[in-house]
């Protein structure tokens, strides 16, 4: 294969991580690339908005995650880009101004170790031959070691190794190659240690995503390891990818129980919601509602349900309340509560049309504010 024929291939197959692109809707954090499909559109952890190159750099796999069609033994197309094929390649997008940074992952290609040699020289050769300064998103291999990980952080501007499970139970269940704490949880401890504030590579950005449904995880483990990624780790981003049936090995718990994969995306969706709510609202974690079996409800967003949960908290006063409390109205974003802040300081608000929302928003809006 030359090098076009295989970054087809290898992009096609980065499309299970979505550590690299944020975005609240399926939608957004699925779209498919341009230009033969290797450039994504995405938000950067940082926030803004880019253009990346997004590829593994080997799709060749030793190891034998049972959730994931790239595991030994699969019948796929299997092909290895080398570090100057990718570095040549991305240079010529970014001459003519098509991308803006770059996302390399991989499959183990012999060990991991090796793999993130070869990952490291991909960004050696853009930093140093070609003086590239921009975004480089580099995935951190399991099992790699310390010096390894250290030399990715001096030549990224953000990592992630992807946590997958909450807990060594559920991760034992889908990999029989990789061990949760040695390779998953030292390093995600070490990533955390060394970009701490203060440190030398505190500039790199760090995130992590969990497979939701590959295993029989409830949504109330996946909150608890959210919580500790962000409080104790001080990550910056947490992602989530629904598990696709008819991907992964026929006995895993996600194959035998998913129903619906549209429900899947939609708990991942939810997973999403609760994320949101941590970072941007202000709620902790017994404001996250669960139902008795530990799951997120599917039928109502958890935002409307701690609000349904708590009727002595409206109706709230929008001319009147703060920026917490306002944020606590179902139908209520960032963008309008900054709105209604902003336009409070010239008038009173006396209809909620004035606030540019509408439909069933603005019907649900109504049931939880008064404009006094
Ligand atoms: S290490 Fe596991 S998840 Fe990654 S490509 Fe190999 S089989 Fe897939």
């Amino acid at each position: 294969m030359d090098t076009i024929e295989k970054l087809k291939v290898l992009s096609e197959d980065s499309q299970y991580d979505l550590a690299c692109a944020c975005g609240t809707s399926k939608d957004d954090r699925r779209k498919r690339g341009l230009d033969g499909k290797w450039l994504y559109p995405v938000t950067l952890p940082q926030g803004g908005y880019s253009i990346l190159l997004k590829t593994l750099l080997s799709n060749a796999c030793a190891n034998d995650c049972k959730y994931c069609p790239l595991r030994s033994g699969t019948n796929v197309r299997r092909c290895t880009l080398q570090p100057e094929e990718v570095a040549s390649v991305f240079m010529e997008y970014v001459r003519r101004k098509k991308v803006f940074g770059l996302f390399l992952s991989s499959a183990v290609i012999n060990n991991a170790d090796y793999t993130m040699d070869e990952i490291n020289a991909v960004a050696r050769l853009l930093r140093y031959r070609h003086n590239f300064r921009g975004y480089i998103h580099l995935k951190i291999i399991p099992g790699a070691s310390d010096a390894a990980i250290e030399d990715s952080l001096s030549l990224a501007s953000a990592v992630s190794l992807n946590i997958e499970t909450p807990g060594k139970k559920h991760f034992d269940a889908l990999s029989s190659k990789k061990d949760y704490t040695r390779d998953i949880i030292h390093p995600l401890k070490l990533i955390s240690k060394l970009t701490e504030k203060g440190s030398k590579f505190s500039r790199v950005k760090c995130t992590t995503q969990f497979i939701v449904g590959a295993s029989d995880e409830t949504d109330s483990e996946i909150i608890e390891y959210m919580f500790g990624l962000y409080n104790r780790l001080n990550f910056n981003r947490v992602y989530f990818s629904a598990y696709q049936k008819g991907l992964g090995n026929p006995e895993i718990p996600g194959e035998r129980q998913s129903p619906n994969p549209e429900k899947t995306f939609l708990r991942e969706h939810r997973l999403y919601q609760v994320d949101f709510l941590i970072r941007r609202y202000g709620f902790k974690g017994n404001d996250i509602l669960l139902d008795q079996s530990g799951n997120l409800r599917m039928d109502k967003d958890p935002k409307e349900v701690w609000a349904d949960s708590h009727p002595e908290y409206y109706p709230v006063r929008i001319n009147t309340s703060d920026r917490e409390t306002l944020l606590r109205v179902p139908g209520l974003g960032l963008d309008t509560v900054s709105r209604i802040l902003k336009m409070r300081r010239d008038r009173k608000i006396t209809r909620l049309e004035a606030l540019g929302i509408k439909g069933k928003r603005l019907e649900k809006v109504k049931s939880y504010v008064i404009s006094e």
